[in-house]
């Protein structure tokens, strides 16, 4: 099957009264379900938030920047991390990916239930330099895109329409989303017309498996004269390095790195994201030891 590169496109509709992020990340959620070895339900889970975090990322200003989504909702895949910035990579974990659960009597993968609502979705976006950004709200439904729209209209006074998807078969068959943000001054309406549009959101999957980007944009937003304003590819990469590793392993104490030289004489390190290993000797231990103790 040819992957089609994951994309994300820009645009304003009517002049500027609202503004639209829709983006197709399929190729980075079969990428993430390989990398994680995840469930169905963990997969659409992992999608979902690949797509919504992608595009908060593509709201950075400047190169530095970076966006930590973290939902915990305290269900049986435990909580669920991802991280973009401003160029269009994205990495992501869940604590528990093998975890599978029964469809629900509609015949969708339960992510709510996996991911569990009890609890909070929470947004820090970290700038080159200073205090880093943290907003929190309350999870609606451990399903992703309600929280994400809950978070918009919470934590930034902005109501939005948020739509993401998963359609997971024998490969991931499609996946992306979409946010729309009605601006200051949006009119009365636009705001019914997109309300007329939300229910054909709400299966973005089985359109985002049907058309390309550019097609959704021509056959859902006919007569609101949308405007592509940018075109960013995305993909799916972690930026973890040996370097990095070791400043996690100094920033435990010397204490703690002594414990982990008498049990087991060296240690092995995975990246959550990529679960790449890093394996350090007893040897390299000591010397990590050295300069936690200076
Ligand atoms: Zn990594």
């Amino acid at each position: 099957m040819e992957e089609k590169q994951s994309r994300l496109l820009r645009l304003t509709l009517k002049g500027g009264q609202a503004r639209v992020f829709l983006c197709d990340t399929t190729q980075m959620a079969q990428q993430a379900r390989d990398i994680h070895h995840a469930s169905n339900t963990c997969s659409a889970a992992m999608g979902r938030m690949i797509a919504a975090t992608a595009i908060m990322g593509a709201n950075l200003k400047s190169e530095g920047d970076r966006i930590t989504v973290t939902l915990n909702g305290g269900g049986p895949a435990g909580p669920m991390c991802a991280v973009a910035g401003p160029d269009g990579v994205v990495k992501v974990t869940i604590e528990h990916p093998e975890v599978e659960l029964a469809l629900k009597p509609n015949g969708k993968l339960d992510v709510g239930g996996a991911l569990g609502k009890d609890g909070q979705l929470t947004v820090m976006r970290s700038f080159g330099f200073g205090e880093p950004y943290v907003g929190r709200v309350a999870l609606v439904s451990g399903e992703v895109a309600e929280d994400f729209a809950m978070y918009y209209l919470e934590s930034e006074q902005t109501p939005s329409l948020c739509a993401l998807g998963t359609l997971v078969g024998e490969r991931i068959l499609s996946a992306g989303g979409i946010l729309i943000q009605a601006m200051p001054g949006c009119s009365e309406e636009l705001l019914d017309a997109l309300e007329i549009r939300a229910e054909l959101f709400g299966s973005i999957s089985q359109l985002l498996e049907e058309m390309t980007l550019e097609e959704i944009v021509d056959s859902c937003f006919r007569g609101l004269e949308p405007e592509i304003l940018e075109e960013m590819p995305l993909r799916l990469s972690c930026d973890c390095s040996r370097e990095y590793i070791e400043r996690v392993l100094l920033s435990m104490g010397e204490a703690e790195l002594r414990d982990l030289m008498r049990k087991q004489n060296g240690c092995e390190v995975t990246c959550h994201f990529c679960r790449k290993q890093y394996a350090f000797t007893g040897e390299e231990l000591a010397k990590l030891i050295e300069e936690a103790s200076e």
